[in-house]
């Protein structure tokens, strides 16, 4: 294993951060995986997950079993991971800007297609080459002028001609579930079996704030759609967004589970030597991220839940009561859909507005931005 530690631009003086990243097998020897965890620096579940992983890799590096190339970053963020504000960690959102760490990667889909129209050819693999290339060079025509565009412009040049990118998040109480671009469906699917998904959410482009996940595999599937009568474009990252469910499901027993699990799948899609244990069976059906329901608080109150993660519920249940204390209103908060209960709140103090939990269901009940800023 290597590893090499990338000097961040900084944004003042007397004060330097780098990204480490370690790297597993040879470049170019073959498929090359990348996986991040923890870029919502509060986040830590994909953190302690990197380091189990990192022991299997390195033992399977030793033993000659790492066929293409893994790039680890075990700690994505290291920005939020120093944000404190009144004690507590702020992880999600850049204090100097405001912008979350997960949204504002690059949309190369708009900056390669006119640089590679007319130089694709029929032969998929090479124009494979030539995109990843023209995506390289698009990259290096940027000039990130602040911290944080240095940490996104670091990160992308890290993974952008990656075959598979994971990136390990989690929410803040949740069963484990993914996020995933449409087209890459059939790709990661068996990664959540392995990993014993209960939702796998998919989506076309979830809205303008490009997050990471779909800055790496949304090139692809667009070009592929945009030339489909002129050249053939493979499908050629597949990424998702792995939420390793809740902010404080931290534990040496998940995170094993977990590390094996993505071990498995790099053996899967051969990055790793085999062979790999066959896919167990899916623990959910891909839904629509658009058929998802988020439910929020009408009025302030104590939050009290009457469901629990994971739980299927129907259409009319209800999954908590805001009980106001100063008033005699307890009010139901009921879904409107039949599904999961994948995500909640960890807060029980609700403000007017704010939003409790989040069901996922079969069928497209929103449009437009679909994601949060
Ligand atoms: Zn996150």
């Amino acid at each position: 294993m290597q590893q090499i530690n990338h000097p961040l631009l900084s944004p003042s003086l007397g004060t330097q951060r780098h990204l480490s990243s370690w790297h597993f097998g040879r470049t170019g020897s073959g498929s090359k995986a990348y996986v991040q965890a923890s870029l919502h620096a509060d986040e830590l579940p994909g953190m302690l997950v990197a380091q189990h992983l990192r022991v299997l890799l390195e033992a399977a590096e030793q033993r000659g079993e790492v066929l293409g190339e893994v790039v680890l970053v075990p700690l994505a963020n290291p920005i939020g991971l120093s944000q404190t504000a009144m004690h507590h960690q702020v992880g999600r959102f850049e204090l100097a800007s405001m912008e979350n760490f997960n949204r504002h990667y690059p949309d190369f889909f708009a900056l390669v297609k006119d640089e590679v129209a007319g130089r694709l050819g029929p032969d998929p693999e090479g124009n494979k080459r030539l995109i990843r290339a023209a995506m390289q060079q698009a990259l290096d025509a940027q000039a990130p002028s602040t911290e944080l565009q240095s940490l996104r412009h670091t990160l992308m040049r890290l993974s952008c001609d990656a075959d598979v990118v994971l990136d390990l998040h989690c929410d803040y109480e949740a069963v484990l579930h993914m996020y995933v671009e449409q087209p890459m469906l059939d790709q990661m699917a068996p990664l959540a079996s392995y990993l014993g998904a209960r939702a796998l959410l998919w989506a076309r482009g979830s809205g303008p704030l490009i997050s990471f996940d779909e800055a790496l595999s949304g090139p692809w599937w667009r070009l592929r759609e945009h030339f489909a009568d002129r050249a053939p474009v493979p499908l050629a990252c597949a990424s998702t967004t792995v939420e390793l469910r809740g902010q404080t499901d931290v534990s040496d027993a998940l995170a094993a589970q977990d590390a094996q699990a993505i071990f498995h799948y790099l053996q899967h899609v051969g990055v790793l030597a085999g062979p790999a244990p066959a896919v167990p069976p899916a623990m959910c059906e891909p839904t629509p991220l658009a058929g998802t329901e988020a439910l929020h608080a009408p009025h302030p109150g104590v939050v009290v839940f009457r469901s629990q993660v994971g739980e299927q519920v129907q259409a009319g249940h209800v999954l908590a009561h805001v009980v106001d204390p100063l008033g005699q209103r307890s009010t139901p908060i009921t879904t409107s859909i039949n599904g999961v209960v994948y995500a909640r709140h960890n807060l029980r103090w609700a403000t007017s507005g704010m939003e409790i939990c989040r069901v996922a269901g079969r069928d497209p009940i929103r449009s437009g931005n679909l994601l949060s800023p």
